[in-house]
């Protein structure tokens, strides 16, 4: 089979037919991001190897099997971003940004890379909404980041997703939790997998991640971390609840969620469906108070989430959700002739100026093809130009919805798409109005 007509095994196409639903999508979750105060960040798609190994931690899933390291021509160890937190964070570092006010709340769409087995939610380049809230140990801050997730949800009208959440406390209390647990993973010894021995010495806690059946079987059993906060960590967890209850978000604690990365400290959160198949976590996210300081900057509480877009598309997909209509052509210019081609050129850089769609053939096609494709395209009205049409300064305008038809003067016709224009930005904005104001 010829590889080069095929994409690279777990990597998608979105194609231009339905790239309407995730350009709605992405420009909602930024407006949402906005109400906030998050505003976007972009960094590099790749970085220095180490600052993965670091942040993400050398014992995760994520950092031992999963990441694309290269060695650029430089000889430099390169990776392509597995997650988004990292890079931010080095740029808020790098950019000096811990001298703006804090916190300074940040938020991406980013392409991720992890060498994953493809499955449905599950890809090789996948995509994230990201959010990260730097400077911050206020445990408002951490209901206000799950509060934004749960926003997303509600704006999309999804149902059927639950908030699970969990504290992982600090390294203080973590000293006596791991302890406890290396103690009842040395009596189950004989039954962990390879990768749970060595994490046994290095960091028992991710042992409570492992994907294996046997191993997560036996982990259900362990000491729960909740057992072991100190007074900090549990007074802090209890603050977020109370934030959580007075803006009415459910939510149930679950001391099993650990995450896959090591930089979590204190709160950590999931958002699972049932909906979209084994991989039900749409977005996860938490405190990340050590993360700064570990990658070589002062000491700077911060948190944050990641939300999986493909899997956020297909809960919208499996839960019917609707999308606003794909904005469609204003005018399709039919033409009959070299000179009205000509008119068309001109009349169409006109009206795209001011900002209207306007299409016409490039096909060479008959008339009864052009009438054919400005249909197929979705075209809003078409005109009809040919030499008579051109030398009266008159042409017949038909709206294709109604079949109604007029007649209109040429010169008339940019006046006419602008206030065209101006009545759909209305009807737009007055639709997305009534997106942000539709209870649940
Ligand atoms: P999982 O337990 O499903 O492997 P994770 O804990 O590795 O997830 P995070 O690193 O927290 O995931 O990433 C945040 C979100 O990004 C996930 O909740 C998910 O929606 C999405 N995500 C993670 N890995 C993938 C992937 N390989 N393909 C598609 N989406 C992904
Ligand atoms: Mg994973």
């Amino acid at each position: 089979m010829a590889l080069i007509t095929k994409a690279v095994k777990g990597t998608l196409d979105f194609l231009p037919q339905n790239i309407y639903k995730n350009q709605f999508v992405e420009n909602s979750l930024l407006q949402i991001g906005e109400c906030f105060g998050f505003k976007e960040i972009r960094t590099p798609v790749f970085e220095h190897t180490e600052l993965f190994t670091r942040s993400v931690g050398d014992t995760t899933d994520v950092v031992q099997k999963e990441m694309y390291t290269f060695n650029d021509k430089g000889d430099r160890s390169i990776t392509l971003r597995p997650e988004g937190t990292a890079g931010a964070a080095r740029a808020f570092l790098e950019n000096g940004l811990f001298n703006e006010p804090l916190p300074l709340k940040v938020c991406y769409l980013t392409s991720c890379y992890r060498y994953e087995k493809p499955q449905a939610g599950r890809l090789r380049e996948f995509h994230q909404f990201g959010v990260e809230c730097f400077g911050t140990s206020d445990p408002a801050a951490d209901a206000e980041v799950i509060s934004l997730a749960s926003q997303i949800f509600d704006f999309f009208e999804v149902d059927n997703i639950a908030l699970q959440i969990n504290s992982i406390g600090c390294p203080k209390c973590r000293a006596e939790y791991h302890k406890a647990l290396k103690e009842y993973f040395e009596s189950k010894k004989a039954d962990l997998c390879h990768t749970c021995l060595e994490r046994l010495d290095k960091n028992p806690m991710r042992i409570l991640d492992c994907k294996s059946p046997i191993c997560s079987d036996i982990a259900k059993d362990a000491p729960k971390i909740l057992d072991y906060l100190c007074e900090e960590c549990d007074e802090h967890f209890k603050k977020v609840q109370k934030y959580l209850d007075v803006q009415g978000i459910e939510y149930t604690i679950n001391p099993s969620i650990v995450r896959g990365l090591d930089y979590y400290t204190k709160t950590v959160f999931e958002f699972v469906s049932s909906d979209i198949g084994a991989q039900g976590t749409v977005c996860g996210g938490g405190r990340y108070d050590g993360l700064i300081e570990e990658i070589g900057g002062p000491s700077i509480p911060s948190l944050g989430f990641g939300m999986g877009l493909e899997r956020l598309m297909l809960l919208l997909e499996a839960q019917k959700r609707r999308f606003p209509e794909e904005r469609k052509p204003e005018l399709f210019i039919v033409t009959i002739g070299d000179e009205a081609k000509l008119k068309a050129v001109e009349l169409a850089r006109e009206l795209r100026l001011d900002g209207s769609s306007v299409l016409y053939d490039l096909g060479g096609r008959s008339m009864k093809a052009q009438m054919k494709l400005a249909n197929k395209l979705g075209a809003q009205t078409v005109i009809v130009l040919g030499e008579d049409e051109i030398k009266n300064d008159e042409a017949t305008i038909k709206d294709m919805a109604s079949g109604a038809t007029e007649s209109i003067r040429l010169s008339e016709l940019p006046d006419r798409f602008m206030s065209f224009l101006m009545q759909q930005a209305a009807v737009q904005a007055a639709d997305t109005l009534n997106f942000f104001n539709t209870e649940g």
